[in-house]
């Protein structure tokens, strides 16, 4: 079953693995593989190669995907993880927290 009530710009908190309690700001969902990426979360290093923009070479730092069912949508009145209801309204689908009815899409 798919989790997909997390969206890009969303903010979310890890509840899960090493990140774990970690909040940040969603950059990529990858819907086939149930992964995100998480702005400043994850991070893995990746090397770089020399260049002439970096003659040094050396290590960058990028963002690992990590699983939606490590994840939950932070409600930022709440202020921690939050369970989301999915309400249909004409022509768009708007996330609550089901907490506070704070609504993410709007
Ligand atoms: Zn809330």
């Amino acid at each position: 079953m798919s989790n997909l009530k997390i969206k890009k710009g969303d903010t979310v908190i890890v509840i899960a693995g090493t990140s774990k309690g970690q909040t940040g700001s969603v950059l990529k969902v990858m819907p086939e593989t149930e992964k995100v990426l998480v702005e400043g979360l994850n991070l893995a290093k990746k090397t770089v190669k020399r260049t002439q923009d970096n003659p040094q070479g050396g290590f960058m730092e990028i963002e690992a995907p990590i699983a939606i069912s490590n994840l939950m949508l932070y409600c930022s009145k709440c202020k921690k993880g939050v369970k989301v209801s999915v309400e249909r309204q004409t022509g768009s689908r708007v996330r609550k927290c089901k907490g506070c009815e704070h609504s993410f899409d709007s």
